[in-house]
């Protein structure tokens, strides 16, 4: 379908307005995750949206409904400017999270982003021991950094979800990493299964856990809650399954184009953050307003409803539940960004997920092999 055909109100169209918007303030991060989902060639883009760009964004998509804004990166805390958006997203009306590795947080900081208005932060650990930690994020001081730092965000008031990417080489842990948690006061902890995009698909073999492992990590969780129940105490555990270990995909962003919507730090406006990985090209919000962008883009029109589906999704009464699964996971799998998401057990391709398992069983990489992100790893992987 082109753009001309399309309808820009959503009341005639029946696509309704995004709801969240995840701005990408940048690409730039001080720690190297091996999982980390940004794009292998994020080094290539270095001109970021300027305060005045990121301003605009905010004002259209809020004036489009727009409701809950995150700020993520990289690492959105390297932006000088990130008070600044901060306060003009709550005179805008936005519900704003703040989701950092807490690297390039400090006390006055954090006192300046609560005067500037911000709701939530979510700080991300990757590990419950500190050499472990160090080994993933290539820092041997950011462990010690978060844990002050979590402390000092719940001493602020803030209510606060810890996010811990779960892997082989910490999954074994987790009753460590929830008694962490607890500890530092988390109010939400979200224990989020490796997703396998960016710089995790890169080093899949290496990260994905075993079904052993999965199994074992989630029955510590459910010991956990009951524990906390007990307790009387009041935090939030969510594990999220790895859909590598699901009979079903997951409803990747709600659906493609649906509620979501990432400006990413040149402009890119994608419908989630994984989506540059696609042969498909993104409009630049430098170029194009965002309404225009949402409602009649190739790009943002190409996967909604369910007609672009093949067999056996188009038949399939689950179509409407889990929309095919994820476009960004069908295409890195089968080379198809319109192919039945491979995850799922009716796909033609799902032997896939099954080599891929089975790869993953004979790798003995310790986390250190892991191929880590920062920019010279991303020129060298993205030569020519
Ligand atoms: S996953 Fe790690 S490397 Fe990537 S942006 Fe987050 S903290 Fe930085
Ligand atoms: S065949 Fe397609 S629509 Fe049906 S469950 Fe699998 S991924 Fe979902």
């Amino acid at each position: 379908m082109t753009d001309d055909v399309r309808t820009r109100t959503g009341g005639a169209s029946g696509i309704g307005p995004p709801l969240w918007l995840l701005a990408e303030l940048t690409y730039r991060c001080p720690l190297q995750c091996p999982y980390c989902s940004n794009p292998l060639d994020f080094a290539r883009y270095r001109d970021e949206l300027d305060t005045d760009a990121w301003i605009d964004v905010m004002r259209q998509a809020r004036a489009m409904g727009a409701v809950q804004l995150g700020f993520s990166g990289g690492e959105p805390l390297v932006r000088r400017d990130l008070e600044t958006l901060v306060d003009e997203a709550r005179r805008l009306g936005f519900y704003t999270n703040l989701i950092t590795s807490g690297v390039g947080l400090d006390e006055a900081r954090i006192a300046a982003l609560r005067e500037a208005g911000l709701d939530h932060i979510q700080i991300s650990l990757q590990a419950a021991d500190a050499e472990v930690a160090a080994a993933v994020a290539g820092s041997a001081k950011a462990h010690a950094g978060k844990m002050a730092m979590a402390r000092a965000v719940k001493a602020a008031g803030y209510p606060m979800v810890l996010n811990v990417v779960l892997h082989r080489h910490n999954i074994d842990d987790i009753d460590r990493v929830i008694a962490l948690c607890d500890d530092l006061g988390a109010d939400v902890v979200e224990l989020a299964s490796c997703q396998y995009y960016g710089w995790a698909k890169l080093n899949r073999a290496g990260l994905l856990p075993s079904r052993t492992q999965v199994e074992r990590a989630e029955e510590v969780a459910r010991q956990w809650r009951e524990r906390l129940a007990a307790r009387g105490r009041d935090m939030r555990l969510l594990f999220v399954v790895p859909d590598y270990h699901a009979e079903r995909p997951k409803a990747c962003m709600g659906g493609w184009g649906a509620i979501f919507m990432t400006v990413a730090p040149d402009g890119s406006v994608l419908p989630c953050h994984s989506a540059r990985e696609l042969p498909m090209d993104f409009p630049d919000v430098r170029e194009r307003a965002l309404e225009d962008i949402w409602y009649a883009s190739e790009a943002f029109n190409r996967f909604r409803g369910d007609a672009w589906m093949p067999e056996p999704c188009r038949g399939c009464s689950e179509r409407h539940q889990d929309h095919g699964g994820c476009r960004c996971q069908a295409y890195l799998l089968t080379g198809d960004p319109a192919a039945t998401d491979p995850v799922c057990s009716k796909s033609p391709r799902h032997e896939l997920i099954v080599q891929a398992l089975d790869e993953s069983s004979a790798d003995h990489r310790e986390v250190e092999g892991l191929i880590s992100r920062h920019a010279r790893n991303s020129r060298i992987l993205c030569r020519g």
